[in-house]
């Protein structure tokens, strides 16, 4: 959807921390002024490790920093943390891509776009401020393997200790020129960094820098076989970038003073104008930490929804039950509402769990305003409408969007045969029972009112269709207006319909939560054993006629059972449809079910 650039957002709310914190910084200059709009530079990235699918916390991040760049007219860049050989594949390259790009984050087009990256283009001018760091007598080269590293991490009270942490810097550059060239195995040497074997901060008790793994990379291949760490790697790209503002989540709060020891040990002795023996000074972004989004009812980890993939819980990552962005996709979220959720849970530095009814709710208000209407009917009753002439039809009037008069209206076609919901029909109902019942009238929306004359039963007494009468003084819903101005007769329900001659039949899916506990895992200690074994339904139903040319990723709201989209799986002749949501959330502990009439 078009949006308007200017605009800085949904809703006009306070300033969260980080927003401070630039405007702060723009106030002061700190990072100079952009080249192209002479405006305070302002430029965010999203970093994700292509070892996995995004998820609706990924989604947050986008949201957030890609914000950040166009609200303040800076740039976002898309870059992917590569760094790792073993578990990065094309496949999430590609779906980062387009899911980063369905979100809004324009990486690569548009005003704000910083262009797409990867860590790993960047290997060699790493390689070369690492070999920097050991000349600068920062970096040494260690032969303890991992597990002998943890044994002697130490505790609060007891430094670590590395038997080669004295070890003379020309050794170490030997060493580490020869792990390059590949004449050590996996694990046999590190290179680390040289800062604090007694800091209380364990990430600064000489951290690992780069390890051996002969393993080949998916953009590099073969050429290395010795890959740098996280907290190494990541300030480095950040500077390359230009990044501004780094912002990642809070567990990286105590790796800031790593961080920032990096950048600072490779500037220390560089200056502004590059003279001096090691050059310019180059950039310093600033790391920034906020909450991560966390949603009850809801497993995130790549880790475990990688589980529940290869392990066959659910039909792939876009399962429409899956919280990843590929799966809300295809269940008919919109960005738009993603985005509005992603602003109205805000940012903050203290960790909550959001309701995921507030994400639900986000998703219902976009599609009340955008979805058209349709009448459909998901367990179909057949009704008989006893005194309609045999073959007749009529074109009704039908409002396409009361939210949005733009949208107009369309014609329903009545006939003598039309589909109810099984649910609007009772033999015996309760007293507050206002839909369709023996001796009862009800109105059809936008068509006649009726009165059940009688059901019609199988062998084993169970209800197969219903015959009525229709009123046809109410054509188009309404009783006539009598003389004093008021309706000649009331009825207490309304209910939809669709009609028998013209409904088509589609697969329709409806979804519940994947998670049947608020905090899955929690009472067991294991998320499995609170899978909800009922997520999935699949069944047959009626639909709008309407609806035959509707194609995937088309969304609209049946009336009164929520919002639909179409499913890729449609195919030519097969209609699929994804229940997105219903139109009111059924697990509010505090809304009842409403009378439905
Ligand atoms: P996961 O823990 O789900 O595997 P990750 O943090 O390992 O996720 P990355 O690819 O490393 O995934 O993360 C890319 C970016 O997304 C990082 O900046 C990270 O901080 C951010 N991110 C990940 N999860 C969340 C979340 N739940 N809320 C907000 N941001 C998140
Ligand atoms: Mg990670």
């Amino acid at each position: 959807m078009a949006e308007n650039p200017s605009n800085p957002g949904p809703t006009e709310r306070p300033l969260h921390f980080i927003e401070s914190l630039i405007e702060a910084d723009n106030a002061s200059q700190r990072w100079g002024l952009a080249d192209d709009s002479g405006l305070p530079r302002v430029h965010t990235r999203f970093p994700p490790e292509p070892n996995g699918y995004l998820h609706i916390g990924h989604a947050k991040s986008i949201c957030l920093n890609f914000g950040l760049a166009k609200k303040y007219s800076g740039r976002f860049n898309l870059r992917f943390d590569d760094t790792n050989p073993a578990k990065e594949e094309q496949e999430y390259v590609d779906s980062i891509k387009r899911d980063v790009k369905w979100l809004g984050g324009d990486f690569d087009d548009g005003p704000n776009a910083g262009g797409v990256f990867y860590a790993s283009n960047y290997f060699d001018e790493m390689y070369e401020f690492a070999k920097e760091l050991i000349l600068k007598g920062k970096a040494y080269v260690c032969e303890l393997s991992a597990e002998e590293v943890g044994k002697r991490r130490g505790s609060p009270t007891v430094p670590a200790t590395s038997p080669y942490r004295d070890r003379p810097i020309e050794e170490s550059m030997r060493l580490f020129r020869e792990m390059k060239i590949g004449r050590f195995p996996n694990g046999s040497k590190t290179l680390r960094a040289k800062i604090d074997l007694a800091s209380p901060n364990f990430n600064l008790r000489d951290p690992v820098m780069y390890r051996i793994v002969h393993e080949s990379h998916h953009n590099t291949g073969d050429k290395w076989c010795l890959y740098p760490m996280y907290d190494w790697a990541h300030g480095l790209e950040d500077s390359l970038e230009g990044i501004t503002h780094s912002i990642c989540t809070l567990e990286f709060e105590n790796h800031r003073p790593l961080y920032d020891w990096f950048m600072n040990s490779i500037n220390e002795g560089r200056t502004p104008d590059g003279s001096g023996p090691w050059g310019r000074i180059v950039h310093h972004s600033q790391q920034i930490e906020f909450a991560k989004l966390q949603l009850t009812y809801t497993v995130l980890s790549k880790r475990n929804l990688l589980r529940m993939v290869n392990e066959k819980l659910v039909r792939g990552w876009d399962d429409p039950r899956m919280p990843t962005i590929s799966a809300i996709r295809r269940r008919g979220f919109t960005s738009r509402a993603v985005r509005a959720f992603a602003d109205e849970v805000g940012c903050t530095k203290t960790e909550s769990v959001i309701d995921i009814g507030r994400l639900e709710n986000a998703v219902r208000h976009d599609l009340n305003k955008h979805a058209p209407r349709t009448m459909s009917v998901l367990r179909p009753l057949k009704v008989t409408i006893e005194n309609w002439p045999e073959g007749k039809t009529d074109e009704l009037d039908f409002v396409v969007n009361p939210e949005d008069p733009s949208a107009g209206t369309r014609k329903v076609s009545f006939g003598r045969e039309i589909y109810i919901e099984q649910e609007d029909f009772m033999e015996t109902p309760p007293k507050k029972f206002f839909r369709l019942a023996p001796g009862q009238e009800v109105r059809l929306r936008w068509a006649y009112f009726i009165t059940c004359t009688g059901v019609e039963k199988d062998a084993g007494g169970n209800i197969v269709a219903v015959r009525a009468t229709y009123d046809p003084a109410t054509r188009g819903g309404d009783a006539p207006v009598g003389p004093d101005g008021k309706p000649t007769k009331k009825v207490k329900g309304t209910i939809h319909w669709v009609g028998a001659h013209n409904a088509i039949e589609a697969e329709v899916r409806l979804f519940d939560r994947l998670f049947a506990a608020e905090a899955p895992g929690e009472r067991t200690g294991k998320w499995e054993d609170d899978l909800n074994p009922n997520s999935l339904e699949v069944i047959t139903a009626k639909l709008d006629p309407a609806l035959a040319s509707a194609a995937p990723g088309d969304t609209f709201q049946f009336e009164r059972l929520g919002y639909f989209c179409v499913d890729p799986d449609a195919a030519a002749g097969k209609l699929v449809f994804n229940r997105t949501m219903t139109l009111k959330d059924a697990w509010a502990k505090e809304a009842g079910r409403e009378a439905n009439g």
